[in-house]
């Protein structure tokens, strides 16, 4: 088993994700654009397919990149408030099991954590974090079993995501975060670094054990709110 703890420091840019959307969304629209007029040209049946074909692909593209970033974090400026732990996990859950269910994933969700237990940051964000790692676990299984474990160690809450999936090598977890970094055909590389940005904003903590064809799991230490501090 691969133990690695990533280190969230190396970026810096949850600020700057607001300018890289338009840029990452603009450039698909752009080339569609482009090969839908070449579809109104006289050409072939067949060259109309395959321009039809990469027009799809990069709308595709636009909404991958607009979900990885946005499915819930909205362009605003920082809106940091107490968030009710059970309440976000729950929130988070809901949005993603019909992604679970299409891929046929079963989610398994346990809360050992006090109702009670707040943590700081931006609910879109931390929930949009959340996302993009269990998104990621569901892309990783062909079948079985993905769960969420939430609990509380000492002053912090952690939050468990394990998947059954194809695994990473060390270079892999290593790159984690890093823009761009995509294994995947169609991935935008975008969606951890969402999540790494947006975690180390809230002072937490990200830990990845991951075997090669077994599965992965991601851990999210995040300090707990004390009331005190209020
Ligand atoms: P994308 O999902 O678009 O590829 P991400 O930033 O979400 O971009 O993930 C980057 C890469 O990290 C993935 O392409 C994959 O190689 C790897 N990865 C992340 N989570 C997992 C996981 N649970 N299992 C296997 N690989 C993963
Ligand atoms: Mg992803």
């Amino acid at each position: 088993v691969l133990e690695k703890l990533v280190k969230a420091e190396k970026l810096q840019i949850v600020s700057h994700l607001a300018a890289s959307i338009s840029h990452e969304v603009r450039n698909p629209l752009t080339v569609t654009r482009g090969y839908i007029q070449m579809l109104s040209e006289d050409v072939s049946p067949q060259t109309k397919v395959k321009y039809a074909t990469i027009a799809l692909q990069e709308l595709d593209r636009a909404t991958d990149v607009i979900n990885d970033y946005l499915t819930f974090a909205s362009i605003c400026p920082e809106n940091r408030e107490r968030l009710r732990i059970s309440a976000e996990i729950k929130e988070v859950v809901n949005s993603i099991k019909p992604l679970a269910s299409k891929n046929g994933i079963e989610l398994k969700v346990s809360i050992f954590a006090d109702e009670a237990y707040y943590i700081v940051g931006e609910s879109k964000k931390f929930q949009q974090s959340l996302f993009n790692i269990i998104k990621n676990g569901i892309e990783s299984m062909s079948e079985g079993v993905l769960s969420l474990h939430v609990f509380h160690v000492a002053a912090t809450i952690q939050i468990k995501i394990q998947d059954q999936g194809i695994g990473m090598s060390q270079e892999q977890i290593d790159r984690l975060g890093e823009p761009y970094f995509t294994t995947k055909n169609t991935g935008t590389g975008l969606g951890m670094m969402v999540t790494y940005s947006v975690i180390k904003s809230m002072d937490g903590m990200i830990y990845v054990s991951s075997e090669q064809g077994k599965g992965t799991c991601f851990s999210l230490n995040l300090p707990i709110h004390s009331y005190e501090s209020n």
